[in-house]
């Protein structure tokens, strides 16, 4: 740890496409900003392997280099990006919001979780190879690059069901 607490304006938690637009947004504005991450920047859109969805992009793009571009924005403001260093606690109590990583603590006037979501796995042979590449988690962010194709869907209640149509 190199100081006890660091202090920052915003602290943003996870730097998926929500944290990355907040970091954008803050750093703009000249808040000093600090984006933490448990692995890489980016989240779950790096995985995508095109995203047809994003405004501005109208032939597609593929969701690593859309990220990258979110990264480089947030970075041109002086966003400061801690990669790897996951987030283990909070205080919320006071007015100056305390974080703990399993690195540093910080204290930051506002706190943004942007922790994203996890895939219920299904745990069947081939789900993660097959991540972008036939699998998906996401009928809406997905469905149209399977049109007019057989696709087997599973949905996930509290009863399970399997449709397949073909
Ligand atoms: C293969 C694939 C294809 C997709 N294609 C599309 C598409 O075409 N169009 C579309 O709209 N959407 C698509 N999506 C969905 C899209 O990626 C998500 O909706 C989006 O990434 C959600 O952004 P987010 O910032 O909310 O969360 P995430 O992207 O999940 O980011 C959250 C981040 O928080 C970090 N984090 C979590 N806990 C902690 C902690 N304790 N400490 C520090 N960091 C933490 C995570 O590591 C992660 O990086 C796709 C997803 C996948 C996987």
């Amino acid at each position: 740890m190199s100081e006890k607490n660091r202090k920052c304006d915003i602290l943003i938690i996870g730097a998926g496409p929500a944290g990355l637009t907040a970091a954008i947004y803050s750093a703009w504005l000249g808040l000093k900003t600090v984006v933490l991450e448990t692995g890489i920047a980016g989240g779950r859109a790096g995985l995508a392997p095109k995203i047809e969805n994003f405004p501005g992009f109208p032939e597609g793009i593929k969701g690593s280099e859309l990220v990258d571009r979110m990264i480089q924005q947030a970075a041109r403001f002086n966003a400061e990006f801690k990669s790897s260093e996951e987030v283990v606690g909070l205080d919320l109590k006071g007015e100056i919001k305390k974080v703990v990583s399993r690195k540093q603590n910080y204290e930051a006037s506002t706190l943004i979780i942007a922790t994203g979501t996890q895939r219920r796995k299904l745990r069947v042979p081939g789900e993660t190879d097959f991540l972008g590449r036939g699998v998906s988690y996401c009928a809406v962010c997905d469905g149209t690059f399977f049109r007019n194709k057989a696709v087997a869907m599973l949905v996930m209640g509290r009863r399970l069901r399997l449709k397949l149509y073909l």
